[in-house]
């Protein structure tokens, strides 16, 4: 069996990230990688979205960018301006185009279906698969997406709506999610934070109609195009195993209070590459301590009082867009965690301390 410098296990969003990054600052010019992933062919089967806060490798795989959202409860409708650090999607059929055909001309990285047809002994693993995603306990941010096109113009693509509250909660959290790309396409997600043992939430299908035809009054249009997907608002734990480093989202990537996860494994990619000669002794990238303080107590809140969760939602977005598009990608200061802090209901957040 072939020996290999690094391995990286699960050639995702994470994994390619890496190996793109790596790749890119020619650290494997004299090094081999093999990249295991299972599956077939690579084709497109996420949206990644998020506030640009930081420069990243993917400019040219932006579907769309936004500099205006808004958020809503039932009979209140907050536009925010978000100019300075637009909102962007990425295609992840063109992610995946991009990094393909760059790596493969590096005759020093190689794919694999099964980690069985590399030895390990000798390698750095980066592996990005979880041991612990099969929690349906705990909470997680449930979804399904569909693109849709009218036949019509209908939609506003300047603007798109972050959190649409205003449809039926379920004794959970609920919004929709509507990103418009052209005046008659979009993509519209019922999106849900609960545990995963509550089958009664998931008939996304019917959900995405009644919101289509019945709240944006949409009757004719067809689908292009689907998602789901569910992401974990906990850290997997996986058994930490020497020469080895998680990544992406087995390696804590994901902001638990949003689910957010695209940016911040580029940012782990970056340090990796920038310590990739001393990759033993390096510190492990993590998202800030106090942001797993914080949406830890976030969550227990939502957790006991999901109905007050859309007005404490809507009521982050009071006051500066910066400071609340910095907190929620983790790169707020001290003023601007104080800023989000205090239009949070003290009382509720407070009992959850002790
Ligand atoms: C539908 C969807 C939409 C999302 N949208 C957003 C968003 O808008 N913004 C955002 O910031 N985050 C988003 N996320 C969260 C996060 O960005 C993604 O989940 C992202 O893909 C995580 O990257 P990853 O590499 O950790 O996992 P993945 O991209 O899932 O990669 C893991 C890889 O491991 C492979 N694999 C599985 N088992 C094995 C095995 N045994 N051996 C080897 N390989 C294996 C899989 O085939 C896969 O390719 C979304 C998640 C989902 C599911």
């Amino acid at each position: 069996m072939k020996e290999f410098d690094y391995i990286i296990i699960g050639g995702g969003c994470a994994g390619l990230s890496l190996a793109y990054e790596l790749d890119l600052h020619s650290k494997l010019k004299d090094k081999t990688l093999a990249i295991v992933e299972p599956r077939e062919e690579y084709k497109k089967d996420k949206t990644w979205s998020f506030w640009k806060v930081l420069p990243h490798n993917f400019e040219d795989c932006i579907k769309k960018s936004w500099d205006n959202f808004t958020i809503n409860i039932p009979s209140h409708l907050k536009h925010i301006d978000c100019k300075n650090m637009p909102y962007q999607t990425i295609d992840s059929g063109l992610f995946y185009q991009k990094i393909i055909d760059k790596i493969k001309q590096n005759t020093n990285i190689n794919f694999f279906k099964n980690i069985n047809e590399v030895n390990t002994e000798n390698s750095f693993i980066f592996n990005s698969v979880s041991d612990t995603v099969d929690n349906k306990s705990s909470l997680w941010q449930h979804f399904s997406g569909i693109e849709i096109e009218t036949s019509k113009h209908f939609f506003d693509e300047k603007i798109f709506n972050l959190m649409d509250f205003d449809c039926d909660q379920k004794n959970s959290v609920h919004f929709f999610y509507t990103l418009p790309f052209s005046k008659t396409k979009a993509l519209i997600e019922t999106t849900w934070i609960s545990d995963l043992n509550n089958t009664s939430l998931k008939d996304y299908d019917i959900q995405l109609k009644d919101y289509i035809e019945n709240k944006l009054k949409i009757k004719n249009y067809k689908i292009n195009y689907k998602e789901t997907g569910a992401i974990p608002l906990f850290h997997p734990n996986n058994i930490k195993k020497i020469n080895q480093i998680e990544i992406g989202t087995a390696g804590g990537m994901t902001r638990l209070s949003t689910g957010y996860t695209f940016l911040n494994i580029q940012e782990q990619s970056k340090y990796i590459r920038e310590n990739i000669e001393n990759i033993k002794d390096t510190k492990i990238f993590s998202i800030k301590k106090k942001y797993e303080f914080l949406d830890n107590i976030f969550l227990k809140v939502l957790k006991k009082n999901p109905e007050r969760m859309a007005q404490i939602f809507y009521k982050m977005f009071n006051g500066s867009p910066k400071t609340v598009i910095n907190f929620l990608s983790n790169k707020s200061n001290i003023l601007e965690d104080i800023s989000i802090i205090s239009k949070m209901p003290k009382f509720v957040f407070l009992k959850q301390l002790f």
